[in-house]
């Protein structure tokens, strides 16, 4: 079975397809579970109803990207408190973390680090977005979990020595489609053991194929991929991440 970690289902605009005909080819895809990323309040909303409606194949995550906190700081407000409130019905923190692409980088660490508390209260995985922040990203994790808590390391493109650390913590990288062209998740999925990789689409982005949309289905892009670089059969590297997936949720 596949499992998708990280997916924006929401996106209704961007898909040719309604949602309920994408659940429906989900379950004929062998899809196991797709966890549904969270990253404001209309996605929440959304992730909520939609593992509501299908219970057998939607987690909801609920989230607060970094982007949101950094560029509306009042519906971050409002996305904080949704997420408080439904924090019960969520299976994951979805999307949490430090973007240095936008401002306010101390209000950023404010939510990320709150964020963190309540998934380690709520005992949730956390699914971590770092973009030109790994390595602050990677330190506040460090100095806020102790213990064993799931980390999920989502499309991480850090350096090779922030890889290294990650895998050294006994995080998880989580792999999309677009592995198939990209140099980086190659040698990230050569160097993180088998045991700590995930799959992961963030449909509708990163598609195996520039250009394309993404669907949760595709994680058997990367499945092909892990198993070509970790010289297994597709059988047996898919069985290993649904273990490492059901470890986790
Ligand atoms: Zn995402």
């Amino acid at each position: 079975m596949l499992f998708d970690v990280h997916a924006h289902l929401e996106f209704n605009e961007m898909y040719k397809t309604p949602i309920d005909d994408i659940m429906k080819q989900c379950k004929k895809n062998k899809m196991g579970k797709v966890v549904s990323a969270g990253i404001d309040l209309a996605s929440n909303r959304f992730s909520l109803e939609l593992s509501q409606k299908y219970p057998n194949l939607v987690l909801c995550g609920l989230g607060l990207h970094p982007e949101t906190v950094a560029q509306d700081l009042s519906e971050a407000k409002k996305c904080y408190q949704f997420i408080k409130e439904n924090i019960k019905n969520a299976k994951a923190i979805s999307e949490i973390g430090l973007d240095g692409k936008y401002p306010s980088m101390s209000r950023q660490k404010e939510y990320f680090i709150d964020l963190i508390k309540q998934g380690i209260k709520n005992r949730l995985p956390l699914i971590i977005h770092t973009r030109k922040a790994e390595k602050e990203v990677i330190e506040i994790i460090e100095e806020h979990i102790k213990g064993k808590h799931p980390i999920i390391l989502h499309c991480f493109s850090g350096k090779k020595s922030l890889i290294q650390r990650g895998i050294d913590n006994g995080w998880y990288f989580s792999i999309p489609p677009n592995v198939v062209r990209s140099q980086h998740f190659q040698m990230l999925v050569q160097l993180c053991p088998l045991r700590q990789l995930l799959t992961e689409t963030d449909s509708p982005f990163l598609a195996p194929f520039s250009g394309e949309v993404n669907y949760p289905w595709n994680v058997s892009y990367s499945i092909k991929k892990i198993a070509e670089i970790k010289g297994l059969d597709e059988k047996e590297a898919e069985n290993i991440i649904q273990m490492n997936f059901q470890a986790i949720f």
